[in-house]
């Protein structure tokens, strides 16, 4: 047996229970053959066994009361999986799906998509089985600050620095500081997707969208593509579904689709600027329903529990969550003439998924590379932090377009270089592996 079945076989006997998490670790190390032939020094140094086990797994209850008074309990979660390259950094997720084996999955893929975007952070994640849905201001805050008192004594602005996720937006995130503070009495960067005025970076909040854009936008041209005039499919109503279509709009693309757990909306025309105003007031003020969209716009027809993917396409942009493109939608995907796939959420292709764009010919953008727009700039705030400064606008973003820029050249570069011109996919895995694997045999073995 290889080195690579070894330690995939360990993963898999010491936690059967989390397939998640194996799944991603699975498709991190069969890129690496190439590049463990290459360096059999990697092994000698039991790079591998060392990556796939977190540094330091935290469980935690969060007691809560509600508005009647009621009391619950939620479990919290960080799990800070690699700090070779910087603190750990990486986002927190409240979602009732939330368990270990999803915390680990989300930190492992953190590790190279940090090193990917080359500033000095590490890979770490966590959250809640909390539900924030349905749930008062009120009620969201006394969580948060419960949530809080646990996890203030794991993390600090050199050791831990975590951020938003689904679920986790700029409210969240401010009850979170808040109580950081008043707990550390210390006023630092501790968190990112803060507030612009109090510590938060300009274009943060539109960060993974449109660092998504500007990646696939890199994808796109090595094709000889151009965006003007092509049909987006977006799934999600999110944060980076959101900033997905703003950023596609300014490129000239039609976003034909956006959706949320209940279901997705099609709009034939494409989604203006106007709809996109009222969809992100509904989602991020009202925190209502994508369903109410086709309520209120004429030529907008709400499909109920249906993914987006048989709606045809150019270009599709998952931006929900893990595993919500399968491999038959991705075949009926490339069946309508989509050539490209850029993942805004993290592992939302299955592996049949993956297989099936890379044999037709279709442009693949993985999360790890594609969506590293939002903690690239995550580090962008940390350091406006670090040195009591602010920013533009401007500023920022151009600093995240030749961010996302570099992660997809180095990126295509590895790929060509281990012998697998064009899988941007491979070409990721191993461009962030190298620079962790090198920091870790640096360091010594710790
Ligand atoms: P939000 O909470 O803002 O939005 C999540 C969206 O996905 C909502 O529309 C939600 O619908 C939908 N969704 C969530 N779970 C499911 C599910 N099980 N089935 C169908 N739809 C679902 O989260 P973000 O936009 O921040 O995150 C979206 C993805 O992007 C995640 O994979 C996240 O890890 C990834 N990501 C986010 C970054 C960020 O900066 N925010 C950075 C990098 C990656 P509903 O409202 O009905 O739940």
């Amino acid at each position: 047996m290889g080195y690579i079945e070894q330690v995939l076989e360990r993963v898999n006997n010491r936690d059967p229970d989390q397939p998640v998490f194996h799944q991603a670790v699975e498709e991190v190390l069969e890129s690496l053959a190439p590049v463990l032939d290459r360096h059999p020094e990697f092994e000698r140094a039991g790079i591998l066994e060392r990556l796939v086990e977190p540094e330091r797994v935290i469980m935690f209850r969060v007691p809560w009361t509600d508005d009647d008074g009621g009391v619950h309990v939620n479990r919290g979660f960080r799990v800070q999986f690699n700090n070779a390259l910087g603190p750990y950094k990486g986002g927190l997720r409240f979602h009732p799906s939330v368990r270990l084996d999803i915390v680990k999955f989300l930190g492992f893929e953190q590790i190279f998509k940090n090193a990917l975007t080359t500033r000095p952070i590490g890979g770490g994640k966590g959250g809640s089985d909390f539900d924030p849905k349905g749930r008062s201001d009120a009620e969201v805050m006394r969580f948060c600050q419960s949530f809080m008192t646990e996890l203030h004594r794991h993390i600090g602005p050199n050791v831990d620095v975590p951020a938003g996720d689904i679920g986790v937006g700029g409210r969240e995130i401010g009850f979170m500081y808040g109580q950081y503070k008043r707990l550390t009495r210390s006023w630092e960067g501790v968190l990112t997707g803060k507030a612009y005025g109090w510590g938060g970076s300009l274009i943060r909040p539109e960060a993974t969208g449109y660092g998504t854009m500007y990646f696939l936008r890199e994808l796109l041209n090595d094709r000889g593509v151009d965006i003007t005039g092509k049909r987006c499919t977006i799934s999600g109503s999110g944060n980076v579904a959101q900033f997905c279509t703003e950023k596609a709009l300014d490129l000239g693309g039609v976003v034909v689709s956006l959706s949320d757990s209940g279901g997705s909306i099609h709009v034939p025309n494409g989604i203006d600027r106007d709809m996109l105003a009222w969809i992100m007031e509904l989602k991020n003020d009202r925190r209502g329903r994508i369903s109410e969209v086709a309520e209120r716009f004429d030529g907008v027809t709400y499909r109920e529990g249906q993914r987006p993917w048989d709606i045809p396409c150019e270009i599709a942009l998952p931006c929900a969550t893990q595993n919500e493109l399968d491999g038959d939608e991705a075949q009926a995907l490339v069946d309508n003439g989509c050539v490209a796939v850029c993942e805004g959420a993290n592992m939302p292709c299955t592996p049949e998924a993956v297989a099936v764009l890379h044999k037709s010919g279709a442009g693949f953008g993985p999360a790890k590379a594609a969506n590293a727009g939002g903690v690239a700039t995550s580090a962008l705030e940390m350091t406006q932090n670090a040195t009591f400064d602010n920013w533009t606008r401007t500023e920022v973003d151009n600093k995240l377009e030749s961010i996302m820029k570099a992660v997809y050249k180095q990126s295509a570069e590895a790929a060509e270089e281990y012998g697998d011109k064009g899988n941007i996919q491979r070409g990721a895995n191993i461009a962030g592996f190298l620079l962790v694997a090198r920091a870790m045999q640096d360091q010594g073995v710790v």
